[in-house]
């Protein structure tokens, strides 16, 4: 067995025998479905400014936002779909074996993949809500024809309901995903830097109370020298198929 496959058994058997596991995933977990991360070669930072998603700049300057915004998020997100990695955490809940997956995505992949259980941590842009009567839209509900779209119900403008540079997590989520990292004997982090904080703090919640950690990514991360007990190189579909193969 070459030391990769030695790895990928260990960890199988720990998301077999763990009572409680759950997945972290980041925005590497959607970069085979044709999303890129923010950061890095490719990230969509190299081509846009993110000072769009400013909350203060999108209030006070929504024209200039919206065109932005819309060939980001709704153009270019809106083609993707689930890829094998998304496709096995909904396997995993589905043979409970996974309890849940806080994600810091907001592409809505896991819940296309099937996954019942999605923490997001920073909010969906599939959906949007009102800044004045505070109203939640399906975005297939809201036409983005004239920019910027504004509330069916009062008229006022309308923001993708993720967080944006200044805004809050949103406390539910926050509070969800720290019980589940108290709760799990078992922790699966999928394709994240883990920089962006208050986010990145949920593995290290589970490891103080006694998670295995184990990680996948193409390159090592903020995680990997420090919380990870078994780290997976590689992209995050490849591992995950080697992983349910080896478990199943
Ligand atoms: P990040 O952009 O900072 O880093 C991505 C990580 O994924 C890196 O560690 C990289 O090595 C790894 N990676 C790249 N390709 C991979 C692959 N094929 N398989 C496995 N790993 C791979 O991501 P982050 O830590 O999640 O933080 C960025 C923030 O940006 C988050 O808040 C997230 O919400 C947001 N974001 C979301 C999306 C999305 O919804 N898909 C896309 C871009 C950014
Ligand atoms: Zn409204």
């Amino acid at each position: 067995m070459s030391i990769m496959e030695e790895e990928i058994r260990k960890a199988a058997d720990i998301l077999l025998k763990s009572k409680s596991s759950m997945a972290f995933t980041g925005a590497g977990i959607s970069v085979e479905s044709g999303i890129p991360p923010f950061r890095g070669e490719g990230g969509l930072w190299t081509k846009y400014d993110p000072g769009f998603l400013d909350l203060d700049f999108y209030i006070s300057n929504p024209n200039t936002a919206w065109p932005v915004i819309k060939e980001i998020f709704y153009d270019f997100f809106g083609k993707a779909r689930p890829n094998m990695a998304h496709l096995g955490l909904a396997l995993l809940e589905r043979k409970g074996l996974l309890k849940g997956v806080v994600t810091q995505n907001i592409d809505n992949l896991h819940q296309e993949a099937g996954s019942k259980n999605v923490i997001e941590f920073h909010g969906n842009c599939r959906y949007m809500v009102c800044l004045d009567c505070q109203s939640n839209f399906n975005v297939s509900d809201i036409t983005l024809n004239e920019l910027p779209p504004s509330c069916p119900a009062c008229d006022s403008l309308l923001k993708p309901d993720f967080i944006f540079f200044g805004e809050a997590i949103p406390p539910d989520a926050y509070m969800a995903s720290q019980e589940l990292a108290r709760n799990s004997q078992a922790v699966l982090i999928i394709g994240s830097t883990g920089v962006i904080t208050p986010a990145n703090q949920i593995p290290i919640i589970a490891k103080h109370h006694g998670a295995v950690i184990i990680e996948i990514n193409t390159e090592p991360s903020t995680y990997t020298n420090y919380i990870t007990d078994i780290y997976l190189q590689g992209k995050a579909s490849e591992i995950m198929k080697k992983l349910l193969e080896t478990m199943f």
